[in-house]
């Protein structure tokens, strides 16, 4: 993004669906894809999960660089499948032209490693994890995050069975936090909210997510269906509205769509989270993921006091 007019930070969504795809012509509208992100920032592709959003993506990128091919770093939060399957289907993975360096959250690497070869076992698929030449490393973040040219990376732990890491992008004065997969501390059974203290932990994921541009955040459920997911390591849209006031960021990206929600539903739980954020008085803004829309990011003019400015570029 070297052109002055060129924004900061650029966000596509490729696949915006929970736990699995869910194809049919109730989800037309949002999409159907499990979760995967394509980040543009300081000329770097930075490339959010690795669910089934991945194999389009791949596609495209080929397109886009051909035989010149490409670099590009790969987050992954966790190891449930809609946030690898992605991968063994993702044609420029295969290419020796292609370099690809895997992060995982600190302390996760072993993990993620292991999911990704078992994924691609015989018994799952016929090609073998070492066959993805593109892949040049898989690293774990340090605790204290990193910076990739201007892009700095953080991470956090999440509230999931078997644990996710959210991260958190900084960038020429814009930020975006990416939590896929999260439970509220307050309410959940989660061994996590219990030992740490509901309330400290709801804190340090505020301060985390303290004033981002863009928080990217798991709404799997409404007020109604909660109650009966407690504990399944999702959120719910009066939770996920709570959050972002309290952490103070621009504008809430309603995520990890349950893959029985229709159009017509999540249509419902967007305009449920607009009434919640009109009752608290806040200019919290709001969207529901959708699969093929992109949103770019710039900072405030120097003199501006509004803000970064937030575009739709598609
Ligand atoms: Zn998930
Ligand atoms: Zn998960």
């Amino acid at each position: 993004m070297s052109a002055e007019s060129d924004p900061a930070v650029s966000v596509r969504f490729w696949g915006v669906r929970g736990s699995i795809p869910s194809p049919g012509p109730e989800t037309t509208h949002y999409g159907a894809n499990t979760s995967c992100l394509e980040l543009r920032a300081d000329n770097q592709i930075l490339i959010l999960d690795a669910g089934c959003g991945l194999r389009p993506l791949g596609l495209k990128l080929e397109e886009e660089f051909g035989a010149n091919g490409f670099e590009a770093t790969l987050l992954i939060t966790h190891t449930h499948w809609d946030h690898i399957q992605g991968l063994p289907f993702c044609a420029s993975a295969y290419r020796d032209s292609n370099r690809i360096r895997i992060l995982t959250p600190p302390g996760r690497r072993a993990q993620i490693l292991a999911a990704l070869e078992n994924q691609m076992q015989p018994m799952h698929f016929p090609v073998r994890f070492g066959a993805l030449s593109a892949i040049t490393a898989l690293e774990e973040l340090p605790a204290a995050g990193k910076s990739i040219g201007h892009v700095r990376i953080a991470a956090t732990d999440l509230n999931h069975p078997e644990g996710c890491g959210g991260y958190r992008l900084d960038v020429d004065g814009v930020s975006v936090a990416f939590l896929p997969d999260h439970e509220p501390y307050h309410s959940s059974t989660l061994r996590d909210a219990a030992s740490a203290g509901a309330k400290a932990a709801e804190k340090r994921l505020a301060a985390f997510i303290h004033r981002c541009d863009l928080l990217i955040l798991d709404t799997q459920y409404d007020e109604a269906e909660y109650p009966m997911r407690r504990g399944w390591g999702h959120g719910c849209v009066a939770d996920s509205v709570a959050l972002a006031i309290a952490g103070e960021v621009r504008e809430l990206v309603l995520f990890h769509h349950d893959p029985s929600h229709s159009d017509a539903k999540l249509a419902q739980i967007l305009a449920r989270a607009e009434e919640l954020i009109r009752e608290a008085g806040s200019s919290l803004l709001v969207r529901a993921a959708r699969e093929g829309d992109e949103i770019c990011l710039s900072p405030a003019p120097p003199s501006g006091t509004a803000g970064p400015v937030a575009l739709s570029c598609s």
